[in-house]
């Protein structure tokens, strides 16, 4: 079986709708569930039927279930493993199901970086999860890839605000493509541009489409790539370039597909439950 990488989750921390969001996209997606996004995460589905998810969100039994049964396994429920990007709270809430009050897993792997190793054990709930068996922590760092199941995966730092840790992107070269997975990036520094304009497939950064759409907050305290700018910046890419983790501001999430901007050949929004081989 040839790996592939699954879509799981494409939208930025809060979800969408977004936690407590009455916008007209956000009241459309609450109307309209087939609008719904989960929070950004992939799963990856290895030659010998083995799954790694990236990433544990606040919609982590959803992705869980939608991983197991993409794996024909839908009573197998939980990963094998997990890979931790950072710590910002769409990337590794879920984690708190693995323990003692819901799912009580046994030693379930889970790759990170030191500085999120240490995070995790330094606060509680996370460091309960270690202290008591239910997770192992192993180290990801950039130039030591894990192999698993038949799949190279290669982590590389992103340039992204670290309030407790740093943060991760991550390359998955299986036997016949490469994929770049970069969700959170405060802008796409010149080694990354490289890196996704050489892959097969990049599912980047969209968080923003523009910089004016959070008008009762500072966008720089907040800072992604803007989706109209990294067109520009991406462009001339070998393979297809997919914007994820997208807030629910972002004008491609609009209700009103004449308000939705069109994007260049070679780009396009990553569409949930897409599987892409490896
Ligand atoms: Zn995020
Ligand atoms: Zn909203
Ligand atoms: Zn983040």
């Amino acid at each position: 079986m040839a790996p592939v990488l699954s879509l799981l989750g494409t939208a930025q921390d809060g979800g969408f709708p977004h936690a407590g969001c009455a916008c007209a996209a956000c009241a459309a997606a609450r109307r309209e569930p087939r609008r719904a996004r989960r929070v950004a995460c992939v799963g990856l589905l290895g030659a010998g039927g083995r799954r790694l998810m990236v990433d544990a969100t606040p919609d982590f039994p959803a992705q869980a279930e939608a991983l197991a049964a993409l794996g024909g396994a839908p009573d197998r429920l939980l990963p094998d493993a997990l890979v931790l990007t950072h710590a910002h709270i769409g990337h590794y809430l879920g984690l708190a199901l693995l323990g003692r009050e819901a799912i009580s897993s046994r030693g379930l792997p889970v790759y990170c970086t030191r500085s999120m190793a240490a995070f995790l054990r330094a606060n509680r709930p996370w460091a309960h999860l270690e202290e008591r068996g239910e997770v192992a922590l192993h180290l990801l760092a950039p130039g030591a890839p894990l192999e698993f199941d038949g799949v190279r995966v290669d982590a590389f730092l992103t340039p992204h605000r670290g309030e407790d840790t740093d943060t991760l992107g991550l390359e998955f070269r299986g036997p016949r493509r490469r994929v770049v997975y970069c969700s959170d990036a405060d802008y796409f520094p010149a080694a990354l541009v490289a890196r996704i304009r050489d892959a097969d497939l990049a599912l980047v950064d969209g968080t923003f489409y523009d910089r004016d759409e959070l008008p009762h907050r500072d966008i720089a305290q907040v800072r992604h790539p803007f989706v109209r700018e990294s067109v520009v910046h991406l462009a001339g890419a070998r393979g297809r370039v997919l914007f994820t983790h997208l807030n629910h501001t972002n004008a491609l999430l609009h209700p009103d597909p004449a308000r939705v901007p069109a994007l260049p050949p070679g780009f396009g929004v990553a569409a949930e439950g897409d599987v892409h081989a490896l």
